[in-house]
């Protein structure tokens, strides 16, 4: 597969470290609110990632944190935990808000048939390793105590920027936005790996270290959570674009500090959804839900349809008109398929083709509107309905669109349409006939019957019409 390396900012060919065996990492969703439908586009493109890899043969170990600590509301080390903020929102403890968001991520992530991670770890669960990493690095000189916190001392670094694509400017932004500079950071890249003391005193949660009562910086969260499930050297990381810096950045900093080697050959990063009017942020009024999504109607799945069309290392402009377009095709694209009859047999120089197109779309870093042409180009094939029906089956187990079930259901909602179609024309019949007969009675006492199950009857010159009330 070639796939870009934000790492080496250019496509490779994606070889796992260990031949047939994929160790992906991913960077969780931050617990204290709702996943806007912007981080569930990272999610998506990641589990259209991890599904391809698997239906490619080779196996996948997927490791998710979830940051239910030390996500501080600038992501330069300052301000706020965002745990704690959401907590005083909905005047709940940490814990709660935690919990209650991860379910709610969860459950967001099934209406996209976005796959949960093999193991998925919340911070909090892992201090003592978060507290072993630190320690290492403080043995070996790459972290300082400094006014009672931990940092990181990036002056020991040959190359900090490993994805270049930042200057000091952006270091400024939290000054600019009016946070206070730390003044016992030695070098303004440097970042908080413990703290035990900040600004906010307030905490809710805090643990015993070395270094006293205090809590993980968010960055040491998914090195130590990677390198505890996943070893350390890891084939691919994953996360949106926004993640890279500091985020991606610190955690590559600390990783090969602490392993003493290259840690990680891979960095997958999605670029952002945003709306029309700009950035999609979870902290900023009402922002788009998977559950406003269906209070407007759509289905799930058709969001997950309108990320498949557009590529990952695009940004996307959401609006309600693109969606309605996506849903309209994703239906059309689930009534065609309903429309196959499942006959003939399975020829396998045909099915083997197809399925190379559809590889050939993926493989080129993993370019899934490609996919999606080489799925259409099979329902319009010159080919039996068992080979077309084996392909989507085998398309959709990366694509996830349900278009099997999906085209089942519509398939038995339409019998039973026409079921109640020819049962509605049988009454009518009968009617006209006690019309005949002039036994008006019965033709009220039918007309009466199908008032009640919703059908409304108009006598016309052309005969009897009739409609849904
Ligand atoms: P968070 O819950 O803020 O930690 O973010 C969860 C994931 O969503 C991370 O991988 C972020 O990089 C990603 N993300 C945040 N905003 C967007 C966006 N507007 N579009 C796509 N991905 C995003
Ligand atoms: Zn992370």
């Amino acid at each position: 597969m070639r796939l870009y390396n934000s790492a080496t900012r250019a496509e490779e060919e994606f070889i796992p470290n260990e031949p047939g065996r994929v160790r992906m990492y991913t960077c969780g969703p931050t617990v204290y609110h709702f996943a806007h439908i912007g981080n569930l586009r990272t999610y998506i493109a990641e589990d259209v990632l991890e599904k391809y890899l698997r239906w490619s043969g080779l196996e996948v170990e997927r490791v998710m944190n979830i940051t239910d600590v030390g996500h501080l509301t600038s992501d330069a080390d300052t301000g706020e935990d965002k745990m704690l903020k959401g907590a005083r929102r909905e005047h709940k403890t940490v814990l709660e808000i935690a919990r209650y968001y991860t379910d709610a991520f969860f459950e967001d992530c099934k209406k996209l048939n976005i796959r949960k991670p093999d193991t998925v770890v919340p911070a909090t669960s892992c201090i003592p390793d978060f507290i072993e990493m630190i320690s290492v690095l403080l043995e070996k000189g790459y972290a300082y105590v400094s006014g009672g916190n931990v940092y990181f001392d990036t002056s020991r670094l040959q190359e900090y920027y490993v994805f270049n694509k930042h200057n000091e400017e952006d270091l400024l932004e939290g000054a600019r936005e009016g946070v206070e500079k730390d003044e016992s950071k030695r070098s303004k890249t440097d970042f908080v790996l413990w703290f035990t003391k900040s600004k906010f005193e307030d905490q809710e949660l805090k643990w015993d270290s070395p270094w006293g009562l205090g809590y993980p910086g968010w960055h040491i969260e998914c090195s130590a959570i990677s390198m505890k499930h996943l070893g350390d050297r890891l084939d691919i990381h994953c996360g949106g674009i926004d993640n890279a810096f500091p985020h991606h950045t610190n955690e590559i900093a600390q990783s090969e500090a602490y392993c003493g080697h290259k840690w990680c050959n891979f960095w997958f990063h999605v670029l952002h959804l945003n709306s029309d009017s700009g950035k999609m942020s979870k902290s900023s009024g009402e922002f788009l839900t998977v559950s406003l999504l269906e209070e407007k109607g759509f289905d799930p799945l058709a969001y997950r349809f309108f990320c498949l069309q557009s590529h990952y290392r695009k940004s996307l402009v959401f609006s309600w008109e693109a969606l309605d377009n996506a849903a309209a095709a994703y239906k059309k694209l689930v009534s065609r398929v309903a429309a196959i009859e499942n006959e003939g047999s399975v020829d396998e120089d045909a099915y083997e083709k197809y399925r190379t197109d559809f590889d050939a779309a993926l493989s080129n870093d993993l370019n899934t509107s490609l996919a999606l042409t080489a799925l259409y180009d099979v329902l319009k094939a010159g080919i039996s309905g068992a080979a077309k029906l084996a392909l989507v089956d085998s398309f959709d187990s990366v694509l996830s669109l349900d278009l099997l079930s999906r085209a089942e259901r519509l398939r038995k909602e339409s019998a039973q349409e026409s079921g109640l179609e020819a049962e509605i024309e049988e009454l009518i019949r009968k009617r006209q006939e006690a019309r005949k007969a002039k036994n008006w009675a019965e033709a009220d006492r039918i007309r009466d019957c199908l008032k009640e199950r919703g059908i409304a009857l108009e006598d016309t010159p052309q005969g009897v019409k009739w409609k849904k009330i």
